[in-house]
């Protein structure tokens, strides 16, 4: 898709009508008095938790904004591949697939080794290893990520509209309502900021709040937690400009290093005109701010020109520009119980995103990370308030999230520091190179692994699935649908709505025969009394409402006979009993892509691939191991079912 050819136009590009690219509901007014779950903050992670949470309609959530309406432009752009297999699972990947830039390769420069003062092309690459995900690297406005997810939360079974125009001034948690399940103890104070209302104080009273109000989060305040590292003392100048130039590499991204004017990484962007750039700006002292440097948009044009001589760089527009000053700083808990309280409460106020962890944006994790936290905390929350989890499911939040953000902003610091100018003049550039390909997975978003905990299972029986690491995001694989031939993604069966998944790896015996581990596995699931689905699942609802499993074959789609597959597979479910044929899969071998190789399982003895609700791989485990599944999922949900 080609846009902004005649000048920068915010919103969707598909819609013609200038005012109506930009037009959206104006939002909720009013604020409700009471509610279930409070998210302060309309960026990246209070909306995805919003999306998460408006799955269900059963659950009371507000999402409150001090500004008076959506964003527009400007902020984050880069997504990573990790980003876009969540935006599938919440239904919109295909439109950010089709507006956004893909960032397939990378290109490098560096002084050239004759004429210093002139660059030149010292290498290219692909951008994220062959496989790693079947999904690319894209770069796309952050403000249509946020109209995304508006849509999807717009159009969910919890109908959720932003309240925008309030600022939260303070939060107060009654203790003794903490660990009553059915208690609002959280009361949270706003001041209204629409001209009609000015200065009128508005109250609220949650089950749990959430903090997504970014790095000077007025709720981290509140809960007593502070942003610790290194203080923002370097300054970034960004800008999104419409520029005519005879660089050659100005549809790729490239990390550009000049000889003696810093250096710049220069992003494409949506469009196929708008280019983003990040220059380096002078260090600041220590206290200094970077707007006493009265830097302007001049100086960004001109850093730019002097890092791309000898090339030419005319900007004919500026989109969006700021100077970004962050340095990579993190909370050492993201919830509101302090570590030596966690065995005796339960949290009450949490917080996401830049409100917990802040990154410098040249390794694009701050979007990227700050959405991963919400989708980590979504769906437990609705475990909890659905009265499926136990409580004691939300103290894995904090436990997941700040680890990962202390490993991201370790890498974030080390590629930061790669690329300043002091720095960058001493390196090798094969080294920036170099260090760039090794990180791709920190980049790509596929890096994070969670460590055994209540949540993520020993390796004890991760030989079963080579290719599935326990704690790693579950990698989807092609497949074919073994009722109606349709080629397709496994990852892509998962959806975010707050089920687990259990993928069942067939062993190598006939799916029908007496000894086929598949087979026993669906009757134990079907009719055990220790059946976690008959456990878990509340009566009344589909027999897949909890747990969602799915069997993957290991013969050809046309071998098999759909009618000798386990009856459990061929669920009846709705209020007609109509039967959902879509819970077998076979490898695609036609496309020589077997799912069992690609992904390394036994294929004597299959195995079944235990999935959380936010695409993590939580257990891997025997087919036969029916004891083990059963324990496992007692660990952290509640006996809701049948049995
Ligand atoms: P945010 O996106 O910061 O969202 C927080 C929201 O909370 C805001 O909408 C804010 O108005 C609202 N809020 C704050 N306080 C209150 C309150 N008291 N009451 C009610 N609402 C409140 N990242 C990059 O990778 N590249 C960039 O170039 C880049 N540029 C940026 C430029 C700016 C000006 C900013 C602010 C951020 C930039 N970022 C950039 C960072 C990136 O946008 C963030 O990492 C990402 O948005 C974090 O998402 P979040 O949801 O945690 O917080």
């Amino acid at each position: 898709m080609q846009f902004h050819l005649n000048g920068y136009e915010p919103g969707d590009p598909e819609v013609a009508d200038p005012a109506e690219k930009v037009a959206a509901p104006a939002g909720l007014a009013d604020l409700p008095e009471e509610v279930d779950v409070l998210i302060v903050g309309c960026g990246p992670a209070g909306l995805t938790l919003a999306a998460q949470l408006a799955a269900f309609p059963d659950i009371k959530t507000c999402i409150v904004e001090q500004k008076s309406g959506r964003l527009l432009r400007g902020q984050a752009d880069g997504i990573a591949c990790r980003t876009v297999e969540m935006f599938n699972a919440f239904g919109f990947a295909d439109r950010v697939l089709k507006e956004s830039y893909w960032v397939n390769e990378v290109a490098f420069w560096r002084p050239d080794e004759v004429k210093r003062d002139h660059i030149t092309r010292s290498g290219r690459i692909v951008d994220t290893e062959e496989g790693l995900s079947e999904f690319p690297h894209v770069i796309l406005n952050q403000a249509r990520v946020h109209d995304f997810f508006l849509d999807r939360m717009r159009k969910a079974p919890a109908l959720i509209e932003p309240v925008y125009s309030h600022r939260l001034l303070d939060i107060v948690t009654d203790p003794d309502g903490r660990d009553d399940s059915a208690a609002r103890p959280v009361t949270v104070r706003f001041e209204r900021l629409d001209p009609e209302h000015e200065g009128r104080i508005a109250t609220v009273r949650a089950r749990y709040v959430v903090g997504c109000d970014g790095a000077r989060s007025a709720v981290r305040r509140s809960i007593g937690r502070t942003l610790e590292g290194e203080a923002a003392n370097h300054a970034w100048g960004v800008m999104d400009v419409l520029p005519v130039t005879d660089f050659p590499d100005i549809r790729l991204k490239a990390v550009i290093q000049s000889a003696g004017h810093g250096s710049i990484v220069l992003i494409p962007r949506e469009g196929g005109y708008l280019v983003r750039i990040y220059v380096e700006m002078d260090k600041l002292a220590e206290n200094e701010r970077v707007r006493d440097r009265d830097i302007t948009v001049e100086d960004l044009i001109a850093a730019t020109r002097r890092v791309l001589a000898p090339y030419a760089f005319e900007v004919k527009e500026v989109a969006w520009w700021s100077i970004y000053e962050i340095g990579q700083r993190l909370c050492d808990k993201f919830d509101d119980v302090p570590e030596q309280a966690a065995g005796e409460r339960l949290p009450r106020v949490f917080i996401a995103g830049d409100a917990c962890h802040t990154h410098s944006p040249k390794a694009g994790q701050g979007m990227n990370v700050s959405m991963q936290d919400a989708f980590n905390l979504g769906w437990k929350l609705a475990a909890v308030l659905r009265q499926r989890g136990d409580p004691q499911l939300l103290h894995t939040y904090s436990a997941e999230r700040q680890s990962i953000a202390r490993e991201l902003i370790d890498f974030d610091r080390e590629w930061s520091t790669m690329l300043m100018s002091r720095a960058a003049t001493e390196l090798d550039p094969a080294e920036v190179q170099s260090y760039f390909v090794r990180h791709g997975r920190y980049t790509a978003g596929t890096a994070t692994r969670y460590a055994p905990s209540l949540l993520t299972a020993e390796p004890t029986h991760q030989p079963l699935a080579e290719g599935f690491l326990i704690g790693t995001r579950f990698h989807s694989a092609p497949v074919i649908r073994l009722a109606d031939a349709k080629p397709m993604h496994l990852g892509h069966a998962v959806e975010a709505d707050g089920r687990w998944r259990l993928f069942a790896f067939a062993d190598g015996a006939d799916p029908a025969a007496p000894e086929s581990r598949l087979r026993a596995l669906c009757e134990f699931l079907a009719s055990a009394d220790d059946s976690p689905v008959r456990r878990h699942t509340p009566a009344g609802e589909d027999v897949d409402a909890v747990l969602d499993v799915r069997a993957i074959l290991q013969q050809g789609h046309r071998d098999l006979a759909l009618e000798r597959m386990p009856p459990f597979l061929l669920p009846r479910k709705g209020r007609f009993g109509l039967c959902d044929y879509e819970k077998i899969f076979c490898p695609d071998l036609g496309a020589g892509k077997d799912i069992f190789t690609m992904r390394g399982i036994d294929r004597s003895r299959g195995c079944l691939v235990v999935v959380r609700p936010d695409q993590y791989i939580a257990h891997v485990l025997p087919l036969d191991g029916h004891a083990d599944l059963a324990a496992f999922f007692g660990r952290f949900m509640l006996p809701v079912g049948r049995s």
